[in-house]
């Protein structure tokens, strides 16, 4: 993994880690690291994509349309991942979904056209974003299944399991209200569940945040989905072993002009 150079601070965003460090190094004055606060919108559905986030602290939720003005939440973004992938398919640089802050944290912004001349001049850049897009399609492909198939308990244990161990913390910021937005199921029915995994001793509620007491039991009652998700996040974000630090292979990327062409 490079290491950051003197002074600056070090990179956690899994996108960011897999690059080379001479990539990172060229990449590095156009990230600008923000504080990012809770529900604060990133990216609103339908408008333009100024900004794309490596995320490094937090979470970030996409949200779907759900009519009569319902949204249900159909991706979780951790810092395995950015937010604003729109930019990187080239589809127009106009979001699709809605991307807001669930959990307060930071990222490191770039903006958008900076970013698109970067993925056309590094290629690890543009490998790692394309390995991390594979996985979000892996991931709300299951969920999608998930939803049709699975159990209110089992999807509520998934998505606390899923949504601890992208802030890597056994303490969520959540509230009753806010899952049922989240899973877009009634409250009443998220405060049924929620209580019953609390009376088995997997969770604690208190004072708008959930407490993970037992992992290996709030494991066992999450459906299949979780592991094959998880399991999918970590083979697929798997930082190829030739941009590790001391091993980079360069390529065609040192003979690139870098930086300096970018937008700023
Ligand atoms: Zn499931």
């Amino acid at each position: 993994m490079p290491s950051p150079a003197p002074g600056l601070p070090e990179i956690r965003n899994v996108i960011l880690r897999g690059l080379p460090s001479k990539d990172l190094a060229m990449l590095r004055p156009h990230l600008h690291s923000v504080p990012l606060v809770m529900r604060q919108v990133l990216h609103a559905a339908s408008a333009p994509i100024d900004h794309v986030y490596f995320m490094e602290e937090g979470l970030t939720s996409l949200t779907a349309s759900a009519g009569e003005a319902a949204e249900v939440e159909v991706g979780l973004v951790g810092r395995e991942g950015l937010v604003g992938t729109g930019v990187l398919l080239m589809t127009g640089a106009t979001a699709v979904h809605r991307a807001f802050v669930q959990v307060p944290g930071s990222a490191y912004r770039m903006q958008s056209g900076t970013f698109r001349d970067a993925l056309s001049q590094f290629e690890s850049l543009r490998d790692g974003c394309l390995r991390y897009v594979h996985f979000m399609m892996v991931q709300t492909a299951q969920c999608a299944a998930c939803n049709a198939r699975h159990g209110l308990p089992e999807r509520l244990a998934r998505w606390l399991l899923f949504s601890m161990n992208r802030i890597e913390s056994d303490e969520l910021p959540m509230t009753q209200e806010f899952l049922s937005y989240m899973l877009g199921v009634r409250r009443a029915g998220v405060s049924v569940v929620a209580n019953g995994l609390q009376s088995e001793g997997l969770i604690r509620q208190s004072r708008g945040r959930i407490i993970l007491l037992d992992r290996a039991g709030l494991e066992a009652k999450a459906c299949v989905c979780y592991r094959l998700v998880e399991d999918s996040r970590a083979r697929i974000m798997e930082v190829p072993s030739e941009h590790k630090l001391g091993t980079v292979q360069y390529g065609r990327d040192c003979a690139l002009s870098g930086i300096d062409n970018l937008r700023s």
